[in-house]
């Protein structure tokens, strides 16, 4: 059997702490998992920049209401549910994440959690597991699921590797650069084309 494995953020879905940082206008919540490859440092930065900031969960849901998926992204994933069991790896968490799923007609997600306070303050982050998207993609191998995985930053890279085959989707020149051996694609057509091209059965566009 063959699971297909998504990032979410700037493949399905836009980033959100870039929509938040739009919002808002403070620039140093511009900063994503495809400009570095500490994800530790980067979520760190941000607690310390909402905290300065006075901004909390209430204010980023305000923001995650008025987003939607990007344009395609809710046919390509009816067309690979079709075609696939599939399972959302995300660096997201799931107090984010909730609308959007929504909109997506709610595939399987694993991803982090926030600890809040009563009054939406973001007192920490809880990483589900250390290098998750890579250790979710170890079990399934370990339950005999062949993995096609796709994602666009530096922290899908890992999850790319250990799959049976990695797919780069709308990654920035200097993730494409840096791992040449993922075939890089821009578009959901292009992407639908690598899946049935890793894939071991005979699919059908
Ligand atoms: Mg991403």
């Amino acid at each position: 059997m063959e699971l297909a494995c998504l990032d979410l953020e700037g493949v399905l879905i836009p980033e959100i702490w870039m929509a938040f940082a739009e919002k808002t206008g403070i620039e140093e919540l511009r900063a994503t998992t495809r400009d570095t490859s500490d994800y530790d440092k980067l979520m760190t930065q941000r607690l310390e920049v909402l905290a300065k900031h006075n901004l909390g969960l209430n204010e980023i849901q305000e923001v995650i209401t008025t987003l939607s998926p990007l344009e395609g992204a809710k046919e390509f994933i009816d067309w690979l549910r079709k075609r696939f069991q599939v399972v959302i790896l995300s660096d997201t968490f799931y107090e984010f994440a909730g609308p959007l799923m929504a909109q997506l007609g709610y595939p399987t997600l694993l991803c982090h959690t926030l600890t809040t306070d009563a009054n939406g303050k973001v007192l920490d982050y809880n990483l589900r597991q250390a290098n998750p998207k890579r250790q979710a993609i170890c079990a399934f191998k370990s339950i005999y699921y062949r993995t096609i995985a796709a994602g666009d930053s530096y922290n899908d890279t890992t999850m790319l590797a250990e799959a049976d085959a990695g797919i780069l989707f709308h990654a920035p020149d200097n993730v494409i650069r840096e791992f040449p051996q993922f075939p890089a694609v821009n578009t959901f057509a292009d992407l639908k084309k690598e899946f049935i091209k890793a894939s071991h059965r005979d699919l059908i566009l």
